[in-house]
């Protein structure tokens, strides 16, 4: 069984998810985020963050994979204020939603005044709601935009073991570690952190607090860089609870702490039945034959 963390699933086919639950992915989780163009009305994260808590979720449980989300302002759209500020009015109202296991993902982008303060805002929210951050870690200037993220993190009396640093690479793992952070890592296809550097980062750092994830989006992105990294962990050597650890584990013990993430929320899952609705919406089309599972369909575990 695997979880992969962080995948913009919105922006993913139905072909993805029958490959996921076929590579043994049981849950996602999926970090609001920009959309590729920004927004330019709050109405347009209303119905965002309504899609995440709401038909997302039901078109994964469709394809037998269990979906979570985390809330959040995304640093690139921090930076137009009048409308991040009605965001931040926003965001009370679907922090507490079912299947929201975090605040994030939220942090630096460009490093700007503006991402500053919203990342600061919604330090705060996420300490109020009790609920975990997901730290989103810019990709220019990545070591001092890290660092910066759990400097601020700690000046407000945050708790390094609810926060989950994602996008780290070589240069920040140790720092993130030592301060006692989970590092998140997304395995990019055809860039510089694949799975085989991920392998490499495991073998000297250990399991400890190290998560994989996909990171899969309307870009260049692989919805089952979770297991295949997994697969080549294993012919490299790495023991098989190290694995585990990195790929589901580690995962399931940082989301948890929300409260909203229990491992029976797949073991115990419904059978699989495309003839179920949502709001009077299938992912059928005219004509499919529905896959209905009968409970023996299940895999023990
Ligand atoms: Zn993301």
């Amino acid at each position: 069984m695997y979880i992969d963390p962080h995948i913009h699933l919105v922006s993913r086919t139905t072909d993805d998810y029958e490959a996921m639950q076929k590579a043994g992915i049981v849950a996602t989780i999926e970090p609001a985020f920009w959309l590729g163009q920004p927004r330019t009305e709050v109405g347009s994260f209303k119905d965002y963050f309504s899609t995440l808590v709401g038909w997302e979720r039901f078109r994964a449980s469709q394809f037998g994979i269990v979906h979570y989300c985390t809330m959040g302002l995304n640093s690139k759209e921090a930076n137009n204020i009048p409308l991040a500020e009605q965001v931040m009015e926003l965001l009370p109202l679907y922090v507490g939603k079912e299947g929201v296991v975090a605040i994030g993902e939220i942090g630096y982008d460009d490093q700007t005044e503006a991402e500053d303060r919203f990342y600061r805002e919604q330090l705060e929210l996420a300490k109020e709601v009790d609920l975990p951050v997901l730290i989103h870690t810019p990709h220019r200037d990545k070591k001092k935009g890290t660092y910066r993220s759990m400097d601020v993190a700690e000046e407000h009396g945050m708790d390094p073991r609810w926060i989950i640093v994602d996008h780290n690479n070589e240069e920040t793992v140790k720092e993130v570690l030592d301060r006692g952070y989970w590092a998140g890592f997304t395995i990019y296809p055809h860039t510089k952190m694949g799975s085989e550097r991920m392998v490499e980062i495991v073998k000297q750092y250990g399991p400890e607090r190290i998560i994989v994830n996909s990171a899969a989006d309307w870009g260049i992105s692989d919805p089952l860089a979770v297991p295949k990294t997994a697969d080549l962990m294993r012919k490299m050597g790495i023991p098989e609870v190290h694995v585990q650890m990195v790929t589901y584990k580690n995962a399931l013990a940082a989301f948890s702490l929300s409260g909203q993430m229990h491992e029976d929320d797949w073991l115990k899952a419904p059978p699989i039945d495309q003839t179920k609705k949502m709001g009077g919406n299938s992912v059928l089309r005219g004509g499919q034959v529905p896959r209905v599972e009968g409970p023996s369909d299940r895999v023990e575990n």
